[in-house]
């Protein structure tokens, strides 16, 4: 049989899709937007449809318009990337009922692992360790609740169960602003997610970001890729990040991997996904799945030597493929910097024409990316230019080759987070594998 995959997404995701359907002999459709015509992917791609103006809710969450454009060009799937669509399940429903097959889980899937307390449950089910808290319906009586929060103990975290993308959470210090903040958030959930159901959380103080990597057939197979740390983060942003996570606990690691995958296999979790944890003190703390394709996704490649992406197209199109635990073997260690379109200093957004710039190569060194001497990098879209990827023997030697990486890269034109990175490789605290998710905010941006 032929395939033909719509890819749903812009940017270096979609060029990261193309060369994976090219390997495994699948046509391909493109869409883009007005503000998009000169994207390097579109020249690649077998065909392209523009599907609306810059503005992503006229063109890239635009679901009528990306589903007839796979009517129109009878594509047989579609390719969700990260962001935009790809955890909406709604989404995902529209294309199973419009007959084009959805690349990544069922819309159920990506429907309960969306809502915050019914993904925590389904976790805790199958012995992952979560946050402790409490998930049930908050008390009308203000006493109660305070009860309730005490026992958790301060500080604690109120979230919106239709939370997403560090959206609906509060932290709580004490309980004076307990009532106060829980209607705060209840009312901004309402507004912003439809669902005004929050839950608490303990507040997990200074902790790691660690998460595993898992791949599921949709038929009750499923193994996992090891984890990444992504601990380098502002504004819950993630800016560097790597795989394996190192000093980790080992029997709580081979404890949480083996309930990750005993999730995945529990839910007949079809495709790729990542649990991400909080690690603080030895022990992780489950907070999300997501349900599609990470932006760090290719750390885990390049240690594994797994290919992510081919992996979620052979399984949606029920091409062959073998999953056994045995045959993931991890070598060295890998980083990923994201270059982002913005001010080092400032972190305003830096759109505008790339006049000149030098990529970087060599052994070792993987660049993903969509931009191009005098490419516009238009105002619309999320500020990543560029990945680059390093695999070495171990991480001092995949920091020294990011290094070198970098000194070869150069962009002008726009103003770009490059030195910001050359800054952070250089730090002691990071060298050390010493930094939390609070480091690069609280102390590094301050020295
Ligand atoms: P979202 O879906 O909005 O990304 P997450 O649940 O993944 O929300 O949380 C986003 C970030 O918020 C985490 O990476 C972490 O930095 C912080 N966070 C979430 N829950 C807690 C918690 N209980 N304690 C401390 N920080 C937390």
């Amino acid at each position: 049989m032929s395939y033909k995959v719509l890819i749903a997404n812009r940017g270096e995701i979609a060029l990261r899709a193309i060369r994976a359907c090219k390997e495994l002999g699948i046509k391909t459709v493109s869409v883009y937007s007005e503000a998009d015509k000169d994207l390097k992917h579109l020249r690649f791609s077998d065909e392209t449809v523009c599907i609306g103006p810059a503005s992503p809710t006229q063109s890239y969450l635009n679901i009528p318009a990306i589903l007839s454009a796979a009517e129109l060009t009878s594509a047989n799937a579609i390719y969700p990337g990260y962001g935009f669509l790809a955890e909406d399940h709604n989404f995902a429903e529209m294309c199973e009922k419009s007959g084009f097959k959805f690349i990544g889980p069922a819309s159920e899937t990506i429907q309960k692992m969306g809502d915050k307390i019914t993904a925590k449950t389904l976790a805790e089910k199958s012995g992952i360790q979560i946050v402790p808290g409490y998930k049930d319906e908050i008390p009308s009586d203000n006493n109660e609740f305070k009860k309730i929060a005490r026992d958790i103990g301060y500080p604690i975290m109120i979230k919106a169960t239709a939370g997403g993308g560090g959206r609906g959470m509060r932290v709580v210090e004490k309980e004076e602003d307990l009532i106060s903040h829980a209607e705060i958030t209840m009312q901004e959930a309402k507004n912003g997610f439809g669902n005004e159901t929050i839950y608490l959380e303990k507040f997990i103080g200074n902790p790691r970001h660690i998460e595993v990597q898992i791949v599921g057939d949709g038929k009750g197979k499923a193994i996992h890729l090891g984890t990444r740390d992504c601990s380098m983060q502002r504004r819950h942003q993630k800016i560097i990040e790597e795989a394996p996570a190192l000093n980790i606990n080992q029997e709580a690691l081979n404890k949480t991997l083996i309930a990750c995958v005993d999730l995945c296999k529990e839910i007949n979790y079809e495709g790729v996904g990542t649990i991400e944890f909080l690690y603080e003190d030895n022990q992780f703390y489950f907070i999300e799945m997501n349900t599609r394709i990470q932006v760090e996704h290719p750390v885990t490649e390049m240690i594994t030597g797994f290919d992510l992406v081919k992996a979620q197209l052979r399984i949606a199109l029920g091409m062959p493929i073998e999953l056994n635990q045995d045959d993931i073997n991890f070598n060295g260690h890998s980083l990923e910097c994201r270059i982002n379109a913005e001010d080092p200093d400032n972190f305003q957004p830096s759109p505008g024409t790339i006049t000149k710039m030098h990529t970087p190569g060599g052994f070792g060194i993987r660049y993903d990316s969509h931009i191009y001497g005098g490419y516009k990098v238009p105002p619309n879209y999320d500020s990543l230019l560029a990945k680059i990827i390093t695999q070495a023997n171990s991480r001092s030697s995949a920091i020294k080759r990011m290094l070198s990486a970098l000194d070869e890269f150069f962009i002008e034109g726009i103003k770009t987070n490059h030195p910001l990175h050359q800054r952070i490789l250089h730090d002691d605290t990071f060298k050390e594998n010493k930094h939390t998710i609070n480091y690069l905010e609280n102390e590094f941006l301050k020295k």
